[in-house]
């Protein structure tokens, strides 16, 4: 399996099968999201009181260290860590717009993209500009 951490305070942010994000909208909504930690599959559950609407933007904050998970170099992306089984280091990139499908999955070498959307965000050279 593939552990996902907090780039703050890198507690592992996965719990069978899910990620347990914490979460805020521009209105001050916030909760708990558990989104799926299989790359590719955006299904994501949360309590129906948080009422996301599609196409709403929201911020990403770990549930241990309260942190931000904002990605610097675009507001509208979320920053986490990933470790597979054999070692490798990610960086994973997610949309923070609620319903837009993208996930980046970035490492040293190539970038793989997964979901529909990912083209729009697509500029060739931006994740040799991670640092
Ligand atoms: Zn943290």
């Amino acid at each position: 399996m593939n552990h996902y951490t907090c780039p703050n305070c890198s507690v592992h942010l996965n719990v069978d099968g899910r990620l347990v994000l914490a979460i805020k909208t521009s209105d001050g909504r916030h909760g708990v999201v558990l989104m799926s930690d299989t790359l590719g599959d955006y299904n994501v559950h949360h309590h129906p009181s948080l009422n996301l609407q599609k196409g709403e933007k929201t911020n990403f904050y770990c549930p241990s260290c309260k942190g931000s998970l904002d990605y610097q170099k675009d507001k509208d992306m979320v920053r986490i860590f990933m470790q597979t089984e054999d070692g490798e280091e990610h960086t994973i990139i997610f949309s923070a717009i609620y319903g837009d499908q993208a996930t980046f999955q970035i490492s040293e070498e190539r970038s793989k993209s997964y979901g529909e959307m990912a083209h729009k965000f697509l500029d060739p050279e931006w994740y040799l500009k991670d640092d």
